[in-house]
């Protein structure tokens, strides 16, 4: 306690303002809660306004600062100039949030920050706290974005397969980067390829992934950092440490659910292992046709599905799609998707394999049908068809008569029984990873007891 009465700080935590990277840093958090740390979650201001979910959380505390996004508001801004103002003044005012902290006798002991703001790490050492860099996308996909950035990774047109240490032969189509970013003066690409500027530097260097699932990487990737891997986050959040330290804690959501009692009420109507989820994420808009074909295929399938059509998608679903559908499809604008993967009801998930999505169908055992559209989903899509074993990829053009098919196959057909069966031998690996002594829980203890050993 400080001399004030006030409980000093252990741990700041500072996620990238976008669903992907909130998510795995509110687990983690929680988490880490769980076994007796005080913790502030910064949010910058642009999700502050935006989140529709509470931002209120019994065991963590939750404060937003600037990211001059409020300043010029009707302004468009291009990628370049959006980066740059964000970095400018989130930088500033986290440094003026630590300032004040310090000055008002409440020091926190270490930061975790999101590895794409490689940039706090200066302001945090200049006011003495340790520091821990979190990657919030998958360990191979990470190896990828190393051999970009010190041009280890070279083709040309004409190739179509390459080869890099640890990591299956890839197709050039499933590498994480469009070839057009591929160019270092690109700003994607240095926004990117950023998160390894400074890791000799850091504390600690955590991965959302657990040892069993990217062996090979994970042991390639230790040789250049002791990289510690402490995921599936999500996995962590549900243990039953967690959810009985925080009964009424709360997602931190940029959309507005829809009735999630309604969304579970309409899965408990459903038989065990007869609905397909179908869900694209937080970012991802499909093409206006490629979505046609999606509704057709979902209802000539005869499947019962759940479906996420954020409002902004909303528009490309063909006329009268909805009323059509009838009780046989559910079409939700957001949901609270960890809960509907762990329904009985649910038995295939099609996904545009975001790395949260994933980790989150395969810790409650749920096989896949990808739908990738670009960045590290293609490698995710990869791997989850090749090297887990735990779906099957679509192709974007497919029509809706083959899709039909094709999803008849995986959610009810022989397909299934084989994804279903690694798709368990995967779920009891999550388990044991973030179990009593697992790996994961392992490599998170270890770093509680730095932090509370002081
Ligand atoms: N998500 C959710 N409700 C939805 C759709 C998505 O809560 O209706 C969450 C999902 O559980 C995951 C995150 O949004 O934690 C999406 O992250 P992911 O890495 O899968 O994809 P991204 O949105 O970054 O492309």
């Amino acid at each position: 306690m400080a001399a004030d009465g006030r409980r000093n700080l252990n741990l700041l935590v500072l996620p990238f303002p976008a669903q992907g990277h909130i998510s795995p840093s509110l687990a983690f958090s929680k988490f880490l809660a769980s076994k007796g740390l005080n913790i502030t979650i910064l949010t910058t201001s642009h999700l502050t306004k935006s989140a529709k979910g509470s931002l209120c959380s019994s065991s963590i505390n939750i404060q937003a600062i600037s990211d001059g996004s409020e300043e010029d508001k009707d302004r468009k801004e291009t990628p370049e100039e959006m980066l740059a103002r964000f970095k400018r003044c989130v930088s500033q005012n986290l440094a003026n949030f630590l300032d004040e902290m310090i000055e008002s006798g409440s020091v926190a002991r270490a930061i975790i920050y999101d590895s794409c703001l490689p940039w706090v790490l200066d302001i945090a050492r200049g006011r003495g706290l340790l520091a821990a860099s979190f990657f919030t996308q998958s360990c191979s996909v990470c190896a990828v974005y190393y051999h970009l950035k010190n041009g280890l990774l070279k083709f040309s047109d004409a190739d179509r397969v390459v080869s890099m240490p640890a990591l299956p032969r890839l197709e050039t189509g499933e590498l994480p980067v469009f070839p057009k970013v591929m160019d270092p003066n690109n700003t994607i690409m240095n926004f990117i390829t950023g998160q390894f500027s400074n890791l000799e530097e850091v504390d600690w260097i955590f991965f959302n992934t657990f040892d069993k699932l990217e062996y090979q990487v994970i042991e390639w990737m230790s040789k250049r950092w002791p990289i510690k891997t402490i995921g599936p986050t999500i996995s962590l959040s549900q243990t039953n440490e967690v959810i009985s330290d925080q009964k009424n804690d709360h997602m931190i959501s940029i959309f507005e659910p829809t009735d999630e009692e309604a969304c579970i009420e309409w899965l408990d109507l459903k038989e065990a292992n007869s609905v397909l989820y179908v869900s694209f994420g937080s970012v991802a808009a499909l093409p206006k046709e490629q979505m046609e074909e999606l509704a057709f295929g979902l209802i000539m399938s005869n499947c019962d599905f759940l479906w996420v059509v954020r409002s902004s998608e909303e528009n490309k679903l063909p006329p009268d799609f909805i009323s059509n559908v009838r009780d046989r499809g559910l079409i939700v604008k957001w949901c609270p998707q960890p809960r509907i993967l762990a329904h009985p009801a649910v038995s295939c998930f099609m996904t545009h394999c975001g790395w949260n999505s994933f980790l989150e169908a395969l810790s409650c055992g749920v096989p896949m049908m990808g739908m990738a559209q670009w960045g590290d989903q293609k490698t995710n899509a990869k791997f989850i068809e090749d090297v887990w074993n735990v779906g099957v990829r679509i192709p974007g053009d497919i029509k809706r008569e083959e899709l039909a098919k094709f999803v008849a196959e995986v959610v009810h057909g022989d397909k299934r029984k084989e994804l279903k069966r690694n798709a368990c031998k995967w779920k009891e690996l999550v388990e044991e990873a973030v179990g009593k002594g697992g790996s994961s829980a392992k490599n998170v203890d270890d770093f509680v007891s730095l932090i509370l050993g002081g």
